[in-house]
């Protein structure tokens, strides 16, 4: 079971994850999913988990994807892996870089997208 700080408690604790619908402003429009959230099993509160953010984040930036016909931060990653490239590494010409479009990343437009395609 994983443990994080909860600040109520002012102390690590071990928590539980609930999925409960939160909703997150994506350039300007509005994406509801269903999140996981952490709650601390000692006070019950919710605490801040980073991975849990960051994967809430994720699957609102893919719905944002979806609704507007960009590829998927999977279909990025599946790319990516065809191609052998890697995230950290990989700066190509134009002041272009794949950092942006990894999984964590904001949805771009499809000028971007176009872009990537005609690199590899
Ligand atoms: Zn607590």
């Amino acid at each position: 079971m994983k443990t994080v700080f909860c600040p109520d408690c002012l102390a690590d604790r071990k928590v539980r994850y609930i999925r409960k619908s939160e909703t997150f402003i994506v350039r300007d429009e509005a994406m509801e999913i269903e999140s996981n959230v952490a709650k601390c099993n000692t006070c019950g509160n919710e605490v801040f988990d980073m991975e849990a953010d960051a994967s809430n984040l994720r699957a609102a930036y893919d719905k944002y994807r979806v609704r507007h016909g960009l590829l998927t931060s999977k279909q990025i990653e599946a790319i990516r892996k065809k191609y052998g490239l890697s995230l950290p590494t990989k700066n190509l010409p134009g002041n272009f870089t794949l950092n942006r479009y990894g999984s964590y990343g904001q949805p771009v437009g499809c000028f971007h997208i176009l872009r990537l395609a005609l690199l590899i």
